[in-house]
């Protein structure tokens, strides 16, 4: 079965998935496409050569017979309104993160998604699907360095622009606060950001890096630099301390050259270079489980403790406190999400 899927928002991620879609990945075709800028939709269309109907907006779209599943691209604050009527319409939704811009938003559409009776909803997390990642918890969960006591983690970017306030926050350590606790199957208790001296290099107002100390229910304490103007390139780091060994998460592959008295390896400088290869993956893995009926990745659940976490740790920034994070317990129903990967 091919499934037939609706893009909302063809801006720069929403392109990406058509094109991933229909020139790389199986099982699925873009039937149809929307976004409020009409022009972009149709060229998208035609760029692509899709057998593709442009929609005037994302609630036709659902609605529309031809559309077995939706995935959300468009601008952050429209994410809920969508995935909710994707729900009402008892279709599957790939979310690109935020999968609301507040906590009380995810909690709406947990919320929905339980009335409905079947989860329906997966968000953009996409370092779980990232090789790197999955080696590292294969590691951890086959016991390689004991019990996890610590983790080191570094989120750099060469340079931002446009990046202001607590967009180090929302932006960037979203990524850190989901691929982390899936790592280490564990749930944050509280959160504290350390705001070290400032890079001249970073754009006025916006205070880079800065540190983020995580400490999770077993007590496993997490730091992360956030630092988005580091200069010298992308670079994502992951160390976790056991009890009888250290793991880090490998380093993308790269030539390791001898030349001119120095030995030496790349690093990359673009984000998306860094994870295409997991996008890939994410949207085949989405596709495959769509097909038969479930959500393998991550949940609206998971959606929702990101945002929770995310409001506790600028709650942090602004107030310099130890921020206690306080969620309910994870309901039954989000229980039993399937890891479906290898190696
Ligand atoms: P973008 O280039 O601005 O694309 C968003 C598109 O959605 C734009 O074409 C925008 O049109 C359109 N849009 C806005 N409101 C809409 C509506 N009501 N209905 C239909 N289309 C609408 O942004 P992007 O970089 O692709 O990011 C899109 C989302 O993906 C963001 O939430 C972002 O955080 C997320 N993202 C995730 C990752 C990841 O690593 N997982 C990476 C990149 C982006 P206008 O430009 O005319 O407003």
């Amino acid at each position: 079965m091919v499934l037939r899927i609706g893009v909302i928002g063809t801006g720069a991620i929403g392109q990406d998935h058509i094109h991933r879609i229909t020139h790389s990945l199986t099982g699925g075709e873009i039937v149809a496409v929307t976004d409020v800028n009409s022009e972009q939709a149709h060229a998208v269309v035609e760029r692509e050569s899709l057998q593709a109907k442009v929609y005037d907006n994302g609630h036709d779209l659902i609605q529309a017979d031809e559309v077995d599943a939706t995935i959300v691209t468009s601008w952050g604050p429209t994410h809920e309104e969508f995935v909710l009527a994707s729900i009402a319409a008892g279709k599957p939704v790939f979310c690109e993160k935020p999968l609301a811009t507040t906590a009380e938003g995810c909690k709406r559409i947990v919320e929905a998604e339980m009335e409905y009776g079947k989860q329906l909803v997966q968000v953009g997390f996409m370092r779980r699907y990232d090789k790197g990642y999955r080696t590292l918890k294969q590691a951890v969960d086959n016991n390689k360095v004991g019990e996890p006591l610590m983790l080191h983690c570094a989120h750099r970017a060469p340079s931002v622009t446009n990046f202001s306030g607590d967009m180090a926050i929302t932006d960037s350590f979203v990524h850190e606060i989901d691929v982390l606790r899936w790592l280490i199957q564990d749930d944050y208790v509280s959160t504290q950001v350390i705001q070290p001296r400032r890079t001249n290099l970073a754009e006025e107002g916006l205070q880079d890096p800065i540190i983020i100390l995580l400490e999770t229910k077993k007590g496993i304490r997490i730091d992360t630099e956030i630092f988005v103007n580091c200069q010298y390139g992308y670079d994502i780091q992951c160390q976790v301390v056991g009890e009888t060994g250290i793991a880090n998460l490998p380093e993308p592959p790269s030539l390791q050259m001898r030349s001119q008295a120095k030995l030496s390896t790349d690093i990359l400088v673009n984000w998306k270079e860094r994870f295409i290869e997991a996008y890939d993956v994410e949207l085949q893995e989405w596709i495959n489980s769509t097909v038969n009926g479930e959500v393998h990745g991550p949940s609206a659940w998971d959606g929702y403790v990101v945002a929770v976490t995310t409001d506790a740790s600028i709650e942090a920034k602004q107030t310099g406190k130890i921020v206690p994070i306080e969620m309910p317990e994870q309901p039954a129903f989000y229980q039993d999400a399937k890891a479906e990967y290898t190696v």
